[in-house]
């Protein structure tokens, strides 16, 4: 099992398996931090797969 990340707040849609990913890092005004949890957890979140992350 993977672990993923993923934005705190309400604006994450997404979960990110590259922890440098632009998307998971941009916009620090409206994220107030982030935090790992395995992949089937974000899932069962009704997250998805974040297209900009490459592994
Ligand atoms: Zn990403």
């Amino acid at each position: 099992m993977s672990t993923v990340h993923v934005r705190i707040g309400k604006y994450r849609s997404a979960y990110h398996t590259d922890a440098a990913c632009p998307s998971l890092n941009g916009k620090q005004d409206t994220c107030v931090g982030r935090e790992s949890m395995p992949e089937e957890q974000a899932r069962a979140q009704g997250l998805t797969a974040c297209r900009h992350c490459r592994k």
